[in-house]
C-alpha cells in the first residue's frame, strides 16, 4: 500500500518505574512495572529511544500511543522522547497512559520542550492509590492550564460499581470526558487461540449484565458491546488492524495488533532491525484470525462495527465519542 497514507501506531516502551501499587496491574511477568527500577538494562532505554526515532521519522502522518509498562510522568527520559515525538511535524498526536499523580510538577517541566497542544493524555484512577480530587484536579490543569486532551478513566470491576458512579458524577461536574472501561484479571494466561477465556479474564461478565450496568452508570453501551464482542468471538469479523494500526512491542517486534502479537501471529518485523521496512496489508479489511480476547480499546476500535465509533479527528486510539 501506498507508503504516504496516515498510520495509527500504539508502541508499549519498557519503562517500568511506577509510584503506584494496584492490585490489578496488568504489567505483569516479563512486562512487569517495577518500584525502584525505570528501564531493566540501558539498552532498554536505546531500544526506547531507537523506536521512538523511527516512529518520528516516517514519511507519512502517525497517531501515536505511547504506553509503557509503568508510569510514564515517573521518567524524564521517557517525557523527554514523548516531548520530542510532539514536535515532529509528520505527528499528529502523542497519547500518554498515566495515573495522573504527577501531572502537576511535570507538565510545566515538559511545557518548555514539548509542543503540548499535541499531547493527549488518558488518565486512569486507581482506588486508594490517589485521593479522588487531587486526580480529578490534575485532570483540570492538564486540559485546562496547558491545553492537552484529556480523558479520565475509571475500571469497572465486580465490586466497585458504586465508585464507578461517583467517579462518572464528579467527572460531569468537572467538565472532563469520562470513559469506563471493564477491568481485567492480570494473572490469567491469554497465549491460547482456543481456551475459552473472556469470563474468567474479566471478572464483571461472571456477576452481571455487564450493558445494564455500564448503562445505569452512565457509560457508553456501544463501545461494551463492541468491546464485549473482541473478548468473545472476533473471528472472521474485519478489521483494518495491520492496514492502518500496528503494534510495537518493548521488544520493537511490530504486529498489526497487540493481540496478534501475544499470538505470534503474522508477525510484520522488527523496529529494532537496521534492514526493517514496515509493510502494511494492502486491503482494508481483513477477517480477525483470533478465537477471542481481543482485549484491547488500541486494538478492538479496528474492527469495522467499531468504526463509527472513533471519529478521525479524535486525537486518542482509545477515545470514542461518547
Ligand atoms: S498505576 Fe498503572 S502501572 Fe502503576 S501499578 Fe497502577 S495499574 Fe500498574
Ligand atoms: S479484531 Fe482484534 S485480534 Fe482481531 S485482528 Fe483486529 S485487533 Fe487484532
Amino acid at each position: 500500500m501506498s507508503d504516504t497514507s496516515p498510520l495509527r501506531v500504539w508502541y508499549v516502551a519498557g519503562q517500568r518505574l511506577c509510584n503506584f501499587d494496584c492490585p490489578y496491574c496488568v504489567s505483569v511477568g516479563d512486562w512487569s512495572k517495577s518500584r525502584r527500577t525505570n528501564w531493566k538494562t540501558p539498552q532498554d532505554l536505546e531500544d526506547f529511544r531507537t523506536i521512538v526515532r523511527w516512529i518520528g521519522t516516517r514519511p507519512h502522518e502517525v497517531s501515536v500511543r505511547l504506553g509503557s509498562l509503568g508510569e510514564p510522568f515517573a521518567s524524564p527520559d521517557f517525557l523527554e522522547e514523548a516531548g520530542w515525538l510532539t514536535r515532529r511535524s509528520n505527528v499528529k498526536f502523542v497519547e500518554l497512559l498515566s495515573n495522573a499523580s504527577l501531572l502537576e510538577r511535570r507538565l510545566p517541566r515538559m511545557a518548555d520542550s514539548a509542543n503540548l497542544g499535541k499531547l493527549s493524555l488518558w488518565l486512569t484512577y486507581h482506588d486508594g492509590e490517589i485521593d479522588l480530587d487531587r486526580f480529578f484536579r490534575n485532570a483540570r490543569v492538564a486540559q485546562d492550564d496547558f491545553g492537552c486532551f484529556t480523558v479520565v478513566n475509571v475500571l469497572l470491576f465486580p465490586d466497585n460499581g458504586a465508585l464507578v458512579e461517583s467517579f462518572v458524577e464528579r467527572a460531569r461536574e468537572y467538565g472532563l470526558r469520562y470513559n469506563v472501561d471493564l477491568g481485567y484479571d492480570p494473572e490469567l494466561p491469554s497465549d491460547s487461540l482456543e481456551a475459552p477465556a473472556p469470563e474468567h479474564a474479566v471478572p464483571i461478565l461472571g456477576t452481571t449484565d455487564v450493558l445494564r450496568h455500564v448503562e445505569h452508570l452512565g457509560g457508553d453501551t456501544e463501545l461494551t458491546k463492541v468491546a464485549l464482542t473482541a473478548l468473545r468471538a472476533p473471528r472472521g469479523l474485519p478489521c483494518s488492524a495491520g492496514h492502518d494500526h500496528i503494534f510495537i512491542g518493548i521488544d520493537g517486534e511490530v504486529y498489526p495488533c497487540s493481540r496478534y502479537h501475544v499470538l505470534e501471529h503474522q508477525r510484520i518485523g522488527n523496529v529494532l532491525d537496521p534492514d526493517f521496512q514496515l509493510e502494511r496489508r494492502e486491503r482494508r479489511w481483513s477477517p480477525c484470525a483470533a478465537e477471542h480476547s481481543c482485549c484491547n480499546k488500541e486494538d478492538f476500535l479496528n474492527l469495522s462495527s467499531a468504526r463509527r465509533l472513533r471519529p478521525d479527528d479524535v486525537p486518542s486510539l482509545g477515545w470514542t465519542d461518547a
